[in-house]
């Protein structure tokens, strides 16, 4: 029964965008065997049609409000807390657990209309970086059905397509390359799309001119207006007051789409280095924050995001006499995050942290570890199982699969090696100034 199905949808794919398999992908794949992995992915059924073609950007901010679905449940249950260890078994079945109720939230149409090219990124990556073959394995398969879903909706370019809409194409491009497979005319049309866009447009600042800056308002939280521009104090929709995006998130959203474009090799407006020369303007980071400060928050997430760009999500160890302050100061922020249990910022202070080559020996990252497994809720998900808010319970989800995961990290070396005399002055320097 299966086999009708797959050459349906390897012509499918195939004449949709005249994909092939990529010669320069990490993992040469034979096309038997992406047959075969289609194969697999079929195992993970949909019902669904796609009518809408919504790109988003890649880190979306707008909150979006679905009616309950199968994906959610209404209880919340979650075991007795332990203070002994755990095995690896218990560890990988979290983990599965997990995997599958973000697979279960992408399922939704709505939820993929809106974060398609966020699932396709994440299962990617986790297929490529994570030790366990098996949940490699799984990961794949959910990243490869995830991919063929987006592509039925991202064949062309949109001719009118903003600079959030080219992000969102960089983004599951990107992440569809490091599964193997390419589309290089559609490439190329985004290519001489993101030249009609500025620095500002992408990244919401130029940071060839000026510092991340405190004035770019945040979405309306009561209507979700998002092109409010820098400066403005009221919404031009509700009128009412707007909230100010933090130095920190307005930084590390650009870091995140500058390190995407030159990886995937288009330039979003400006390079990663451009934005990562800004970083010393952020320190010191406030460690003195709470766990549910703003700027604590931000600050953590700014360094993390560092770590993830600088090491190309889970790929390489990093060397911690590059980064001494960001290494201390998610040290330091570990047990305020375990205060505020907070499963979303635990899992990205341990994979951080990880990158640097700490594991469960070290007792911080144990506390993380036992402290994640111990608050799963039972539907697989991490947070607040009663938040409507769907990219927050995937996220939190995935950000804890992140923390307990195991890493195949390869040897110290950094995405983009011209970076590191940069990185290398900031060390001596912040290393003379605490002595
Ligand atoms: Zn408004």
């Amino acid at each position: 029964m299966l086999r009708k199905p797959i050459s349906f949808l390897l012509t499918a794919l195939i004449s949709a965008g005249a994909f092939h398999i990529s010669q320069a992908a990490s993992s040469k794949k034979t096309f038997t065997q992406i047959r075969e992995e289609f194969t697999q992915a079929t195992l993970f059924r949909f019902g669904e049609s796609f009518s809408k073609a919504r790109a988003l950007p890649v880190k979306p901010k707008i909150t979006q409000r679905h009616p309950a679905s199968e994906w959610q449940v209404e209880e919340q249950s979650r075991s007795i807390e332990r203070v002994d260890g755990f095995a690896d078994a218990e560890r990988e079945g979290a983990i599965e657990r997990g995997m599958r109720f973000v697979y279960r939230t992408a399922r939704s149409p709505a939820n993929f209309a809106d974060y398609g090219s966020d699932y396709v990124w994440w299962f990617a990556a986790i297929s490529n970086t994570v030790r366990d073959e098996r949940l490699r394995q799984m990961a794949r398969d959910m990243a490869i059905a995830c991919a063929r879903r987006w592509l039925l909706t991202h064949r062309a370019l949109p001719k009118d397509a903003d600079a959030d809409t080219i992000i969102d194409f960089v983004s599951g491009l990107d992440a569809i390359e490091s599964l193997g497979l390419r589309d290089d005319q559609l490439k190329e049309e985004i290519r001489r799309a993101a030249l009609r866009f500025t620095a500002r447009d992408f990244l919401s600042f130029d940071p060839k001119g000026e510092p991340p800056p405190a004035d770019v308002p945040d979405e309306c939280k009561y209507d979700g207006a998002n092109d409010n521009p820098r400066g403005a104090k009221f919404c031009h929709v509700c009128k009412r007051r707007l909230a100010m995006r933090t130095r920190y998130d307005v930084w590390y959203d650009a870091l995140v789409t500058t390190h995407m474009g030159d990886h995937y090799g288009i330039t979003l407006g400006a390079h990663y280095a451009d934005v990562l020369r800004w970083l010393p303007a952020l320190a010191p980071y406030r460690a003195k924050g709470r766990g549910t400060d703003v700027e604590f928050i931000d600050a953590v997430y700014s360094i993390t995001h560092l770590v993830y760009t600088l090491n190309d999500f889970w790929t390489y160890r990093l060397d911690t006499q590059l980064l001494p302050q960001e290494h201390e100061f998610l040290k330091a922020s570990l047990p305020k995050a375990l205060a505020a249990r907070d499963a979303d910022m635990i899992g990205e202070i341990m994979d951080s942290l990880k990158s640097f080559g700490l594991d469960d020996s070290d007792p911080l990252i144990n506390k993380g570890t036992l402290f994640l497994l111990a608050h799963q809720n039972r539907d697989g998900s991490w947070g607040d199982v009663h938040n409507n808010d769907v990219y927050e319970r995937y996220h939190a989800t995935e950000t804890a699969i992140n923390g307990l995961c195991e890493y195949t990290l390869r040897d110290e070396r950094l995405s983009f090696p011209e970076v590191e005399p940069m990185l290398k002055r900031w060390a001596r320097e912040s290393t003379s100034l605490r002595n």
